[in-house]
Parts: C-alpha cells; sequence; structure tokens
C-alpha cells in the first residue's frame, strides 16, 4: 500500500448540499468522500462498464478503497489542508493567524487550548489565556487551514449564492412570487499573496484535496478512471459540478509518541510550572466525520482503544448528524449520529510498550475508525502538532 493524493480541480462552480431537502439549500465546504466515491461509481456506470464488473465490485463494493474527503486547496500551493481540532483558539475581536499569507486573514493571533484545559483540571486556579494583542478573551477558531505550524494559513472556499426564479407553465414566462436560492462552491478564488510578482493572476482554480491508501492495483484502476472530468454533487444537469481529478504519489505524514509527549510537558511546564501525572501522553484528532456504534448499533462518542493501560484524559467533541442520497437506489440513506470532524481526544499509556502502541496507532491512522470508512468516515490523526507547538498568539 502507498499514500496518494487525490485531487479534484473545479472546472465549474459545485454544490454539495448540506441537507437532503430544503427551500434554502446550504453547500458544504469540502467534498465528502461519499460523493467522490458516488460520482466515481456512476462515471464508471455510465461510460465504461456494469455494476456486475469486477473492476467494478473492486472500487465501489467491496469497501477497500477509503475514498477520503477532499478539503479546500488551491492551484498555487496544491497543499493538503486539515480541519483545525475544535481546541483551536483565536481572539474573539479579531480572529485568525497572526503570519496568515492572506492580508485580509491576518488576526491577532491562533493558539491551541489542550493544554489550557488539561492543566485546568490539574489547578482549578490556572489562569484563563486572553489575547496578548488586546486581552480580550479566546474564542473557538474553526474551518480548515494550510497544516503547517511554520506557515500557518488558514484556508476557505467561496461560497456563492445563485438565484432562480420560477417559470411559469402556461405563459412560459417568470412566475411571480416563485424564487429561490442555492449556494454553490465557486471555481475561481481571488489569489491571496500579494506579493507573488513572478505570477500576475488575479484569480486561482479552487482545488480540493484529500489523502488515501491504495494497493498498485487499485491505483492503476482509479489512475483509468479518473482520467477524464467527472460531475459531483447537486445540480449536476444545470452544468455545476465538473472536475478534473488527478491521482499523485505523496509523503505521509508520521508521528513520534515519546517527542509528541514531552513537548506536551514541556508546554505545560512553561504555562503553569505544573508537572503532569506520569504516563505518555498522546492526542487522537478527527480529521472527518467518525460513526461509532456499540455492539447494539447504538451511537457512542468515545474513542475505545483495544490495546492495555491506555487511560482516556480528557475530550473535546461535538456530534453531528450524517444524512446522504443513494443515487444507485434513488434512496435516502438512513441517518447516522457521528463525531463531527475536528474532535480531539487525549489519553495517556501507562505500559511500557511504545513500538507495540505506535503499530497499533498507525494501523489506526490507516484503517480509520468506525463505520463507512470507505466514505471517508473515521480518518484520524495521531499525536497532532498543532496541540503542542502552535504559538501565533
Ligand atoms: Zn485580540
Amino acid at each position: 500500500m502507498k499514500y496518494y493524493k487525490i485531487a479534484a480541480k473545479l472546472l465549474s462552480p459545485i454544490m454539495i448540499q448540506e441537507n437532503r431537502q430544503s427551500n434554502n439549500p446550504k453547500s458544504l465546504s469540502y467534498i465528502p468522500g461519499s460523493t467522490l466515491r458516488g460520482a466515481l461509481a456512476m462515471h464508471y456506470l455510465r461510460s465504461i462498464g456494469s455494476s456486475n464488473d469486477e473492476v467494478f465490485n473492486a472500487l465501489f463494493v467491496s469497501g477497500s478503497i477509503k475514498y477520503p474527503n477532499l478539503y479546500p486547496s488551491n492551484e498555487q500551493e496544491l497543499i493538503v489542508s486539515k480541519i483545525l481540532p475544535l481546541t483551536a483558539v483565536s481572539c474573539k475581536n479579531v480572529d485568525g493567524f497572526q503570519r496568515d499569507a492572506d492580508e485580509d486573514k491576518i488576526g491577532h493571533g491562533v493558539n491551541d487550548s489542550l493544554v489550557d484545559k488539561l492543566t485546568k483540571r490539574l489547578d482549578q486556579n490556572a489562569s484563563v489565556p486572553t489575547c496578548k494583542k488586546c486581552n480580550q478573551s479566546l474564542k473557538a477558531f474553526s474551518g480548515f487551514w494550510s497544516n503547517s505550524v511554520k506557515n500557518p494559513r488558514k484556508i476557505e472556499t467561496v461560497l456563492l449564492f445563485t438565484r432562480h426564479t420560477g417559470i411559469d407553465r402556461n405563459t412560459g414566462t417568470v412566475a411571480p412570487n416563485i424564487f429561490f436560492t442555492n449556494q454553490v462552491i465557486a471555481d475561481l478564488q481571488k489569489v491571496p499573496i500579494k506579493e507573488n510578482k513572478d505570477d500576475d493572476k488575479e484569480y486561482y482554480t479552487q482545488q480540493f484535496n484529500g489523502c488515501t491508501y491504495l494497493s498498485e492495483e487499485q491505483h492503476a484502476l482509479l489512475q483509468n478512471l479518473s482520467a477524464k472530468t467527472i460531475f459531483l454533487g447537486r445540480n449536476r444537469s444545470r452544468g455545476l459540478g465538473e472536475v478534473e481529478l488527478s491521482i499523485q504519489a505523496t509523503e505521509e505524514t508520521s508521528f513520534d509518541l515519546p517527542r509528541w509527549n514531552s513537548s506536551l510537558r514541556e508546554k505545560c511546564k512553561k504555562l503553569t510550572n505544573l508537572d503532569i501525572p506520569e504516563g505518555i501522553y498522546f492526542s487522537i484528532g478527527l480529521e472527518s466525520h467518525a460513526i461509532l456504534q456499540d455492539t447494539f448499533l447504538r451511537p457512542i462518542y468515545d474513542v475505545n482503544l483495544d490495546f492495555l493501560n491506555i487511560l482516556p484524559v480528557l475530550r473535546v467533541t461535538k456530534t453531528q448528524i450524517i444524512k446522504g442520497w443513494n443515487n444507485a437506489w434513488k434512496l435516502a440513506k438512513s441517518d447516522d449520529v457521528a463525531i463531527a470532524m475536528g474532535s480531539v481526544f487525549l489519553f495517556k499509556y501507562v505500559g511500557n510498550d511504545i513500538p507495540g502502541l505506535t503499530g497499533y496507532l498507525e494501523n489506526l491512522k490507516r484503517n480509520g475508525i468506525g463505520l463507512r470508512t470507505e466514505e471517508g468516515f473515521g480518518q484520524i490523526s495521531v499525536c497532532n502538532p498543532f496541540h503542542t507547538e502552535m504559538e501565533d498568539i
């Protein structure tokens, strides 16, 4: 298995509807793995083969390929952005990274509050950090970011509203009192880096990227499939949703448990002069929504690790209802309750088998957690440096 980046370049605006039915539909700001998988399956059935083929089975039915969520990026940088953890905080007054390359988005700085939450547990009197520039309180800072502690940037998609009037069936003219709006993701964005002189372009093409593991064979099958442009999302018959897909091998990010643990301890010591109790601390972050169930199929809101000597320390989570549409059945998928992307779990390990635990967590990171991992759910990060190294305030 190798690690690959799947990139979708927008050739037209796209609409990924948040809810199944709504008078005022809103678009998600990313492409879910289920939408990517559905669009590729439809492309296969329309232009290549049938649902009885072995190739179709290998790609879409067996569940062996995990189609990742594609998060916003642009053609200039081609980075794979990440969701900001729910522990990310910024100034209440002027939020944003201090070092953001986009002048319009520069704020008073972004910090991570995981260590603050931990120290609050150890010492009830620990002070609550505030903005160093204006002393205002800090509030949650959400969205996507460039996933680089050295060069942090907020990544946003431009959402537009398209407006339509109703047509009177008898006269063929505009019907009175019928007017509706749709929200779509724009295919172009204004270039944010103003010093970039070699290129006088004013707009760049919106791009979405995500990563997954593929075998040589799966890679070859997908490469054949995505040679052309495909259509995804809603309102395809109106020209929306055209994207060009590409797949490239990319480098995998790794983690180092003991190193992360000591950075966490250092940060805690620096902030409060307190020592965290014994144990190797590590974090698990949800990079996409995770659908977890117990043996009675009831939703659960905790990540249970099947490894000895692990104790939960704290968690910062949100829930999310997952709605979907199955194009093959022309039916709504049943709703699932998930833990929302960005949720963070902090654990501590009190055993001695660090290599064993590292292997276990690497496996978890590779395979994802919970249900519907083939649709991009349950992607995790381990020991996110954002919690220990992000100091932007
Ligand atoms: Zn401030």
